[in-house]
Parts: structure tokens; C-alpha cells; sequence
């Protein structure tokens, strides 16, 4: 058997050409913008330690982050509370869907910080004495995962808020249940911004990288989050990230990952690299058909399983 391959070398174009003989998945119709996405769009970029960015055909074409978001809220919000927010927020898998209407039995809290309940409490948990605060703080923290400023898009913010009933449904809750401190309305509005911030796979890999190292940027050299924080937020993408689906993922992939609704997949090779995967057919648990198999394909041709990696390491 061959050894791994090179992640300096590793043909990602090849890659692509092969997923997109793949055609199975829906795209997500939650809101106009996600509807009207390419299902052919598929790209492909790898972010490694040493600061190198490799990315295939269309690695530059913009998408909104949706749930690929929820691991640097998590960052944030562990960075801004010191630590606090794991008080607030459970992180144990739910084996349920994203959008859930549940919460943890017994404390009201939500069950992990990469499904939408958690989402939600995570991101009025960044300091800021306002909603708008609490967006600047989001804008600016995910601009240092990514090495560079970021925009939201601000027509899927809009009917984020506007569409998302389940979101406002556990906010309500969670109000009722005293978990969630700022208005219902407010949680929602910041959790869709944060949704709604444009990336490209090539930006999305740089922050699965930052998160991979440790929380600092490997392209600009910055400390962005402490180091605690980051391997707290990449454990709980292990058990959590792809919902239902984690498990399965942890055997096939063996790459902490975060799926979302736009397709993307943004994983994190602890001291490795960083990857994202965009292509927006989805499967029944939301997660995108062609990334996934991207990730099988990587995970093995690259030898980042973690725990199965190779003894030559
Ligand atoms: N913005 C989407 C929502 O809140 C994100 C969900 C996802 O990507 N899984 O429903």
C-alpha cells in the first residue's frame, strides 16, 4: 500500500472533477438565497500549519457560512465569558436534528453549542451591551479566524430573521426556561448576521486552520483565541458537528468538522490543517452530499484520521 500523500501536491482539482459525477442531495429552501444555489458549485481548500493555502476551481465563489459559524461562536463566547459559557451550555451530542425544538432536560440549557439552541445562546453571549455591539464583536472575532475583514450578506441576515421560525421558537423557549438573558428577538437577529457572513472555501479552510492551531492564524501569525478555548471548541466539533450524524462522521472522516445548511463543511486536523468543502446538495441530516465524501477522501488520502493515523508520523 502506498503511503499518504502530499497536502503541498495533492491534486484538489482531480478531487473536484471526481465529486461532481456525484449528483444525489437537496438544497436547502429555507430561505430564497439558499434556493437559488448552484448545485454544481463545488470547491475545495486546505489551509496548512505552515500558512500554505492550496484551493481548487472556485474556491474564490462566496457563500453565506450558515451552521459552519456555530464553532467560532462557541470561540467567542468562551473567550468573552472566561469560561462561563460552559456553565450555560451542555456538550453532549443530541442525536437530533439541528433545529430541534429541545432543550436539556432538567437545566433548560441547550444540549451543545453546534446545534441551533446552542447557536442562539452562544452568540448573545459575546460582549457587547447591544444587539449591533454583539454583531460588531461577532464581525470583527471571525475576521481574525479568517486573517481578514469580513462582510455579512445582508439580504440572508434579513430573511434569516425574518423565515426562522424554529430559532425564534427556541428562544422563546429558552427565554421561558431563563437560559437566554437578551430579548428572544435580539438572539435571533445576531445568530442570523452571524449565519448570514460571506466566505469562500479558501477563507473557511484559513479558519478551520486557526482552530486546528491552536487559535492562532497561521497565515497573519495572530493569537485569536487562547489555546484552551480552541481545543475545548474542536473537541465539541468532534461529538457534535455534523448533529445526527457524528458519529457515523468520527468513523468514516475521523476529522473534527462543522456542516451547514449552505454546504459548507469546515473541518479542523488538530496541528495539521484546516479544510472546507462547499457544495450545497444536502442529505437528510443537513450535511452537504459532495463535502462529505470530499472529507472521506482527504481524511484517508492524507492519512488525518485521528485515530487512525499511521505509525510513520
Ligand atoms: N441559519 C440556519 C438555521 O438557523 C443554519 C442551520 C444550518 O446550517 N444547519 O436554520
Amino acid at each position: 500500500m502506498s503511503g499518504p500523500r502530499d497536502p503541498r501536491t495533492y491534486d484538489l482539482d482531480a478531487l473536484r472533477e471526481d465529486l461532481l459525477q456525484h449528483d444525489d442531495g437537496q438544497v436547502n429552501d429555507s430561505i430564497p438565497e439558499l434556493a437559488e444555489a448552484d448545485p454544481d458549485l463545488c470547491a475545495i481548500a486546505l489551509a496548512l500549519a505552515d500558512g500554505t493555502v492550496r484551493a481548487s476551481t472556485q474556491a474564490d465563489v462566496p457563500f453565506s457560512v450558515q451552521s459552519a459559524v456555530k464553532p467560532f461562536l462557541f470561540a467567542l463566547a468562551l473567550c468573552d465569558t472566561g469560561g462561563d459559557a460552559l456553565d450555560r451550555i451542555g456538550i453532549e451530542p443530541t442525536g437530533e436534528a439541528f433545529d430541534a425544538i429541545k432543550l436539556e432536560s432538567g437545566t433548560g440549557r441547550p444540549p451543545n453549542p453546534m446545534v441551533n439552541a446552542g447557536a442562539l445562546l452562544t452568540a448573545s453571549l459575546v460582549d457587547g451591551d447591544t444587539a449591533a455591539d454583539r454583531d460588531e464583536r461577532i464581525l470583527r472575532g471571525l475576521s481574525a479566524f479568517a486573517g481578514k475583514p469580513l462582510e455579512v450578506d445582508e439580504d440572508v441576515a434579513h430573511n434569516e430573521h425574518l423565515l426562522g421560525d424554529r430559532n425564534h421558537a427556541l428562544a422563546h423557549l429558552m427565554r421561558a426556561e431563563g437560559t437566554l438573558q437578551a430579548s428572544a428577538d435580539d438572539a435571533v437577529a445576531v445568530y442570523a448576521r452571524a449565519c448570514a457572513v460571506l466566505v469562500d472555501a479558501r477563507t473557511l479552510a484559513v479558519m478551520g486552520a486557526t482552530l486546528a492551531c491552536g487559535g492562532v492564524n497561521p497565515l497573519t501569525g495572530e493569537r485569536v483565541v487562547p489555546r484552551e478555548v480552541a481545543r475545548d471548541v474542536v473537541s465539541v466539533m468532534a461529538t457534535c458537528g455534523v448533529y445526527d450524524g457524528s458519529g457515523r462522521w468520527m468513523r468514516r472522516v475521523g476529522v473534527p468538522a462543522k456542516s451547514s445548511v449552505s454546504g459548507a463543511i469546515v473541518l479542523s486536523a488538530p496541528g495539521v490543517l484546516g479544510a472546507a468543502v462547499i457544495s450545497p446538495p444536502l442529505d437528510e441530516q443537513g450535511t452537504s452530499v459532495r463535502g462529505a465524501l470530499a472529507a472521506e477522501r482527504m481524511s484517508a488520502d492524507l492519512d488525518l484520521h485521528v485515530f487512525g493515523r499511521a505509525s510513520h508520523h
